[in-house]
């Protein structure tokens, strides 16, 4: 186990001392899978991307066994910045050049779609959202690309939330002196991003999904046919099923080398003050979320109790750095100088995973296995939508799933052992650029 993501931050069996733990919705604990049984589809992996899975699938009467290591939400899905953002993680410009116009077309309409159904499904759960993110630019070159991006996506692509901002406009929203303009863009938005997976669980098992917690797969062999069955082995179980899902994420290790060649893991950090009270006003006017144009991004929120949950810095290893707080405090305190005085309540890491163009992967290690992996920082949405896509692949009810696994998908150079040393000199290079600021 050593080596292992799964293993090397946080206690086994609990989530991590994070402000969205201490305040999640109640949540029972699940037992282990224990003996052998059978599923028409077993998931592994208990984040936004299973748990939605297995809601589509069980409401479409598949019955389905969710296979999760630790807790409900335990990776990603349960520590993020619970940024709802629209688009894909690349802008359309972007998509049209990879992809030409028609393709980027169905993926800015997916990223739509992605973004009703998490806030729908948030809804059906009773978890609490929010709308707006701010976008903050530091040059004067991000504002004009922001803006232009606006006029764009209103222009080509029917999208008329986003509304430019002046550096009076942002600093309306944003009262920094770090930032000169920007965007809003209103029909984006925020959550608890624990308690929108809770809400997912709760709504899975009430369509018949079986969730198990405390149940590391350890062990996958797939048939060799088509149409044969794959053995899915726990410490203390095992699964015969019909289909796959890997929704693993930055969490997968080895499970599958043909997926974690494409998709990598990386570790990124949030703090959260003590509640704010009046002095909220301060860091955002409104109950919106933000984030800037870093390349290692600062990203942040206020909670329904005030308090700054900030997000900021990353590291590529298996190890956590020892003194969060002291990480994420210096850009946050140079975003917000006046809360030097603020105490960090909480601070905690996660792990996501990114691939070499940013896109998710979406793939079929085997003849009857689905992956989806890879939001690269853009997940909340994507991922709930990833889960759909790939019940409905199963199901055969939509070709969505097609769409997002032809999308080019290179292997990082160096494989999986040389692949961390290569991306550390890359990351090293341009958080250098944020902090030289050019
Ligand atoms: C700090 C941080 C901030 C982020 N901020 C944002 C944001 O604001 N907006 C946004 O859109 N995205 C954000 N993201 C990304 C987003 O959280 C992820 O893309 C999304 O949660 C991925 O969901 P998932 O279900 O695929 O993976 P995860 O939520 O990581 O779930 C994978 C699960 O699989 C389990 N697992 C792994 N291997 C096994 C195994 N062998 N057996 C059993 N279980 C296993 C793990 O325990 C884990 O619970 C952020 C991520 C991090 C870490």
């Amino acid at each position: 186990m050593s080596l292992n993501l799964l293993f090397a931050n946080d206690t086994p069996g609990d989530y991590p001392h994070s402000v969205y733990a201490d305040t999640r919705d109640p949540a029972p604990d699940r037992p282990a899978l224990s003996g052998t049984c059978h599923a028409d589809v077993c998931i592994i992996g208990g984040g936004y991307t299973g748990l939605s899975a297995a809601l589509h699938l069980a409401r479409a009467g598949r019955r389905v066994r969710v296979l999760e290591a630790h807790r409900i939400g335990f990776g990603a899905s349960g520590r993020n910045g619970g940024q709802i953002g629209s688009g894909q993680r690349l802008e359309v410009d972007e998509l049209e050049a990879m992809t030409g116009k028609d393709t980027a077309r169905r993926l800015w309409d997916m990223a739509q779609e992605a973004k009703s159904l998490t806030f729908d499904l948030a809804k059906q759960a009773g978890v609490p959202t929010w709308r707006g993110i701010a976008h903050a630019a530091r040059k004067p070159a991000e504002v004009a690309h922001a803006h232009a991006m606006a006029e764009r996506l209103e222009r080509d692509y029917g999208y008329d939330q986003v509304t430019a901002l002046d550096r009076n406009g942002l600093q309306a929203l944003i009262p920094s002196d770090a930032y000169i303009g920007g965007d809003i863009d209103h029909g984006a938005g925020h959550v608890h991003p624990l308690n929108l997976c809770l809400g997912l669980a709760r709504l899975a098992e009430q369509a018949g999904a079986i969730l198990h917690e405390n149940s590391y797969a350890t062990d996958i062999s797939h048939g060799a046919q088509a149409g044969a069955r794959s053995t899915i082995k726990t410490a203390s179980g095992e699964i015969t099923a019909d289909h796959v899902i890997f929704a693993a994420n930055g969490y997968l290790g080895n499970l599958n080398q043909q997926i974690a060649a494409r998709v990598m893991p990386i570790n990124n950090f949030i703090v959260a003050t003590e509640p704010l009270g009046d002095r909220a006003d301060t860091v955002l006017t409104q109950m919106i979320a933000a984030h800037d144009t870093k390349f290692v991004v600062n990203y942040w929120r206020l909670s329904d109790d005030k308090r700054l949950i900030f997000g900021g810095g990353e590291n590529v290893s298996y190890r956590f750095p020892n003194d969060i707080r002291a990480k994420v405090r210096k850009p946050m305190l140079q975003i917000y100088p006046q809360l030097a005085d603020v105490k960090l309540t909480h601070a905690w890491g996660g792990t996501l995973a990114i691939t070499v163009n940013r896109m998710p992967c979406f793939a079929r290690p085997a003849p009857n296995a689905l992956s989806a992996s890879g939001f690269s920082g853009h997940g909340v949405a994507m991922a709930t939508l990833a889960g759909k896509l790939m019940a409905q692949s199963i199901c055969a009810t939509d070709d969505g799933f097609d769409v997002m696994s032809a999308l080019p998908m290179p292997a990082f150079p160096g494989g999986t052992s040389l692949r961390w040393p290569l991306l550390v000199a890359g990351m090293s290079w341009f958080s250098l650029r944020d902090k030289i600021g050019i």
